[in-house]
């Protein structure tokens, strides 16, 4: 906890071994090696990998390293690492050097037996490898183990299959930059090299006293709330979304930009959120690789500060029941390396052909695959967000905005667009203030898939997730949907008549997709229905997405994921369903038999002692024994819901892991964990608060 103010552009990207560092360190002939093998997608050769793992190491040890690990990112959701010291056997002198190889750096195999690999690697080829991906630079991490060099890898089985987040990922972003390039090279660029996705999280948490949250056995071991009356105040008064941010928050919120520059994050935006005690972190935009890092390290520096600060940061997609839940905004772009942004349509968007197609394609995009993006968002916690209102309903459809449906409304219908909607002036009457231009592309907050300027934002995914997932999904069903279009138009006699008529087949035969409407609305779940859009209520209902033939097919043919790849994702994404729900289960059992039964049986307990002695004392008990009848009555209610739960968990246990065990979780021990929950909450509005076992949603909301 910091109180010295300090210059960010000095501390920016200090603990970070960035181009700078490198141009700087590394001799001239093995830079140009490392960037053109960054460029070009090329393996790095085991001679400059020698010298550049020595000055990242000496680099590293002035920067106070004594460990490095290769930072990794298995399919448990979290970061992985294993720490090395750099020393070497002790000398003849009994001293030892610190030494750090080319190999040491480019390849790395840990004892990989225990991360889920969905049956790709039995656990007697318990080989798995971590390479490094040179793409997103290496830092200096400090905490308590002191500092340690964290080389950011891809994780891969002995036979080359994915077992991570990154690896997809980065095949993902070669696909969908060799497909733009051809489609670039149709309009004539001939200059543009490389074209990547860019992307920008919103990340959205919770923060609650530290010493509240060790109070609650539900949050320290599920991450969220499993019991708990709502307080008489929730979030109707919209007071905290964008209130003052209170002196303790704005410390904890210094601390963790403070961090995050120094490991070249750039955090740009903080604010408070919907609820009570929720804020939100928002970075600049960087390439999708590097963004998926750097929201993992948001996220463990969220975690990490808030301990220092006495807090407790909840990632969880639904930490309280009847509060808005968090997520994270996934802002997508694809921009060449000489800066075009094939998402930006201009100020007249109908003459902007090249515009027009990108954006066709990816409404036929999301059109074809919204099963697979609505999976890419499924996660246990967000089951309880997506199309509760409050987040964005569980269909997939697309937000176009005023002046982007008015052009394709245009196409559509005449073949031809003639003019594009002005954004016009906004008048605010006061004469001292600027007339604002009004963005003709206004905001629709409810639309999962929204196109804002020059970008589209993709609001479903779950607050914990890697955002590896969603992009790996974007970027190839783009991928797919330029590849089939440069397949028409390269081999076209006219090029303009025939992109003119694909960009009209296109939205014609997807403009279902589109919906500009309120998405919480019941209307729009029967709409969609007619449109026949799919949509996929829960995680074990999406997961199927991943294995159908249109899947593999897809993900083949970009060389993102095989068949086996897939089947293993899927297997466990139903393992980590099931084992999620059975943890919250047995929680819940838990924190009823040992403590809130025994409460109530103390405030029964006391409430009868009260009726015999104000009876002897000659007074009237009606109201003591009216609540004693009541307290009782939802006793043996939570008693019974209890035994029922306890049952259908065991059971659960039982059945065959994959999507029976899931599925079984999900339909049976789901809807026994909220028929526990339901006359526990109301007992929490009748014992006496001195006796109720943990923090209220009050204490823990409010109280922060
Ligand atoms: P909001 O959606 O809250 O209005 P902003 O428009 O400020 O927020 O952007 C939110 C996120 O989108 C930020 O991380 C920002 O850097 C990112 N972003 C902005 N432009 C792009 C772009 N062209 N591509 C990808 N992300 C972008
Ligand atoms: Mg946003």
């Amino acid at each position: 906890m910091s109180s010295k103010l300090f210059n960010v552009a000095d501390i920016f990207g200090e603990d970070v071994f960035n181009d700078s560092v490198m141009q700087e360190r590394l001799p001239k002939k093995i830079y140009k090696k490392l960037k053109d093998t960054i460029g070009e997608g090329r393996e790095l050769d085991l001679e400059t990998a020698d010298v550049i793992a020595h000055e990242m190491k000496e680099w590293a040890i002035e920067k106070g390293a004594t460990h490095y690990t290769h930072w990794f990112q298995p399919l448990t959701g979290f970061t992985a690492e294993k720490h090395d010291s750099f020393i070497s056997a002790p000398l003849p002198n009994g001293k030892v050097l610190m030494s750090f190889s080319g190999k040491e750096l480019i390849k790395g195999e840990p004892d990989a037996s225990s991360f889920p690999s969905g049956g790709l690697r039995a656990t007697f080829e318990a080989r798995g490898y971590t390479a490094w991906d040179c793409t997103s630079p290496a830092f200096v991490r400090k905490d308590a183990a002191g500092a340690i060099l964290c080389i950011p890898t891809a994780f891969c089985s002995y036979t080359g299959e994915a077992l991570d987040e990154k690896t997809p990922l980065l095949r993902s972003m070669e696909a969908v930059n060799k497909e733009a390039l051809r489609l670039l090279r149709l309009f004539g660029n001939t200059t543009s090299k490389k074209v990547t996705p860019s992307v920008g999280p919103e990340q959205e948490y919770f923060l609650v006293d530290a010493d509240k949250f060790l109070q609650r056995k539900d949050l320290i071991y599920t991450g969220r709330t499993l019991f708990g009356a709502m307080p008489p105040k929730g979030q109707e008064l919209d007071d905290h979304y964008f209130g003052t941010i209170r002196q303790k928050i704005a410390g904890f919120m210094k601390d963790v930009n403070e961090e995050l520059w120094k490991l070249g994050v750039a955090a740009k935006t903080q604010h408070n959120e919907v609820a009570p005690a929720q804020h939100e972190l928002a970075p600049i935009y960087a390439e999708a690789n590097i963004a998926v890092d750097h929201n993992q390290i948001i996220m463990k520096t969220l975690k990490k500060v808030a301990c220092q600060h006495g807090l407790k940061c909840l990632l969880h997609e639904k930490p309280f029941a009847g509060v808005n839940g968090s997520g994270k905004h996934n802002n997508w772009s694809i921009t060449t390396d000489d800066g075009i942004n094939l998402l930006e349509p201009g100020k007249t968007p109908h003459e902007n052909v090249q515009f027009l197609l990108v954006l066709s394609c990816i409404l036929k995009a999301v059109d074809i695959h919204a099963d697979l993006l609505r999976e890419s968002a499924a996660d246990p916690g967000n089951d309880h967000r997506l199309g509760a209102n409050e987040a964005p309903p569980a269909i997939i459809s697309v937000f176009l905005g005023e002046q982007l449906e008015d052009v394709v409304e245009q196409l559509i219908s005449t073949g031809e667009a003639t003019r594009s909607l002005k954004g016009g002036k906004l008048d605010t009457g006061v004469a001292t203030l600027p007339d604002l231009t009004k963005d003709a592309t206004d905001r629709n907050r409810t639309s999962p898939f929204a196109f804002t300027g020059n970008k589209f934002e993709f609001r479903m995914v779950g607050s914990r997730d890697s955002i590896a997932g969603p992009n790996v999904v974007l970027n190839t069903i783009v991928a797919e949907a330029f590849a089939e279009a440069c397949d028409i138009l390269e081999t076209a006699e006219d090029f303009e008549m025939a992109v003119h008529d694909l960009i009209k087949e296109y939205l014609m035969k997807h403009q279902r997709i589109i919906f500009n409407g309120n998405g919480y609305s019941d209307e729009w779940v029967a709409e969609a229905e007619r449109r026949g859009l799919p949509n996929i209520k829960s995680m074990v209902e999406a997961v199927p997405a991943l294995t159908t033939d249109k899947a593999v097919g897809l993900f083949r043919r970009f060389h993102v994921f095989t068949k086996a790849e897939l089947a293993s994702r899927a297997e466990i994404k139903y393992e980590n369903y099931a084992k999620a729900i059975n943890i919250e289960a047995r929680a819940m059992c838990d924190i009823s038999a040992k403590q809130i039964i025994p409460a109530v049986v103390k405030y029964t307990k006391s409430l009868a002692d009260t009726v015999l002695s104000v009876r002897e004392a000659g007074a009237d008990t009606s109201v003591q024994a009216e609540l004693l009848t009541e307290t009782t009555r939802l006793l043996k209610e939570t008693k019974a819901a209890f035994t029922a739960l306890s049952a259908v968990a065991v059971e659960a246990t039982e059945k065959e892991e994959g999507k029976e065990q899931a599925e079984f979780y999900h339909f049976t021990v789901v809807p026994a964990m909220k028929a526990l929950r339901e006359p526990v909450d109301q007992l929490e509005m009748l014992v006496d608060k001195q006796m109720w076992p943990m923090p209220s949603y009050g204490d823990l909301l409010f109280e922060v």
